[in-house]
């Protein structure tokens, strides 16, 4: 208790027990200078509310003691919250400035994708405006079914590509990263240059892919006429010839090859789908999967849905599905088991190479379908792979709307099965069929 306050509630006590003992009535004294007491303490708490009420307008209630010390407490509390909001205030200003000039567009979305904030380069990439864009969807923003779709299905996994909606000669990459409470950050980066550098790339390898076709064939072709006479050739010469004519059939296999890929890049979609009757495709492909066995007779097995068909090219689903199977040939060895599957589930069609060769370690499975990319290079060049086949299955495939997805263990073999999404499958009844290329 302070010193002030006991004092007065001395003398209150003092001047009642006083004025009790003289006039004889002590109890009504002391109820009295109670009540003068509590009295007192009233309009102090009420002084101590009103400041509190109008402090921006009041001064500081003047009272002594205990009430002296909490109007100072307060004080102290008020200024010390104030400076924290000022320097909260200055850091929120300071993440809005960096983040304004982020040189990506951020955009905050709410649970609905809503638009809750966006920095300037959304207006400079997207034509998002903040505050103008407040409340409104994405998906009403940004008329792209692409987006449209990346942004329902809430796409985390991977990036989405597509041309700037207010300039068609920039493109962009899409992430959305989810963060807090259903919120969702949705950025988009400029990688005009990148797609630029992609599309030189690509025009460059199909362009030489293209003028090496023509020579690379003349030379196979009077190669061939001199292997076919090679009878008349001095022996010495024989096993250049050999050699010769190997390495020819390989560089046009290889060029050929390149400009399947570099057409199959060209777009992302089937221009002319047709119904395409895999089951007799396949057991085409296993036909020729026999001869690449020959001798190391591997053991087939092929099970498929007679009825399954799909919508896409029949050329190059042959060319997809016979890239699984010549490789499960040529990493299986000899007598080794290939099972071939062709079925219809909830998640849609799906067409399985399963063998039980070499396999492949876990740390190459991500990168097998990239170009050239081979995991015992040696071994793959002598057995005559180009180290485009998984490439050429993998951009088939995205020209189908489905997926490769790869099971392998080292020594035990490897499981390739190519997803395609229901919508692809062609209903029972419909028109004629188109026959396997
Ligand atoms: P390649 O012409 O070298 O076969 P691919 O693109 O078809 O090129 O395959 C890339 C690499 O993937 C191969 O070099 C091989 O290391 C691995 N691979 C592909 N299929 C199989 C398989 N069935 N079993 C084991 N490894 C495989």
């Amino acid at each position: 208790m302070f010193e002030g306050d006991v004092r007065r509630l001395l003398a209150t006590v003092g001047i009642a027990t006083a004025i009790g003992l003289v006039s004889g009535e002590l109890l009504l004294c002391y109820l009295a200078a109670t009540l003068l007491h509590l009295a007192w303490l009233y309009r102090n708490l009420s002084h101590l509310l009103t400041w509190l009420r109008n402090r921006s307008t009041l001064d500081a209630p003047e009272s002594p003691g205990l009430f002296e010390e909490i109007t100072l407490e307060i004080d102290y509390l008020r200024e010390r919250h104030r400076k924290r909001k000022k320097t909260l205030a200055s850091y929120l200003r300071q993440f809005q400035q960096a983040t304004r000039a982020l040189p990506d567009a951020t955009i905050v979305l709410g649970e609905d994708g809503e638009v809750q904030w966006a920095n300037e380069a959304s207006a400079r990439y997207l034509g998002i405006r903040w505050p103008e864009d407040m409340g409104q969807r994405i998906t009403n923003l940004i008329r792209h079914p692409k987006v449209r779709e990346f942004v329902l299905a809430k796409r985390t996994e991977s990036a989405l590509e597509i041309p700037s909606p207010i300039n068609s000669h920039r493109f962009l990459s899409i992430l959305l990263a989810p963060y807090g409470d259903s919120r969702w950050l949705f950025v988009a980066r400029d990688i005009t240059e990148l797609h630029r550098a992609n599309l030189v790339r690509s025009d460059f390898v199909a362009n030489v892919s293209h003028e090496l076709r023509t020579p690379i064939t003349v030379f196979r072709g009077y190669l061939e006429l001199l292997y076919e006479q090679r009878d008349m050739a001095p022996p010495p010469w024989l096993p250049a010839l050999e050699q010769l004519n190997a390495h020819a059939n390989r560089m046009q296999e290889l060029v050929e090859e390149l400009l399947l890929l570099s057409r199959l890049e060209q777009s992302d979609r089937v221009t002319d789908p047709e119904p395409v009757l895999v089951s007799e495709m396949l057991a085409d492909i296993l036909k020729q999967a026999r001869i690449v066995s020959g001798s190391r007779e591997h053991l087939f097995t092929l099970e498929t849905d007679a009825s399954l068909r799909i919508l896409g090219s029949a050329s190059e689903l042959k060319s997809c599905f016979t890239n699984l199977v010549v490789n499960a040939v040529n990493y299986t060895p000899a007598r080794g088991v290939i099972r071939v599957r062709w079925f219809e589930d909830a998640r849609g069609a799906h067409l399985e190479v399963q063998d039980n060769g070499t396999g492949v370690a876990e740390e190459h499975l991500d990168r097998l379908t990239e170009r050239f990319y081979r995991v015992d290079s040696a071994r793959a060049r002598g057995d005559g792979g180009t180290g485009l086949g998984l490439a050429i299955v993998k951009h088939v495939l995205i020209r189908h709307g489905g997926m490769l997805d790869i099971r392998s263990q080292l020594g035990v073999g490897s499981t390739f099965r190519c997803d395609f999404p229901p919508e692809t499958i062609v209903p029972q009844s419909s028109l004629p069929l188109s026959r396997p290329a």
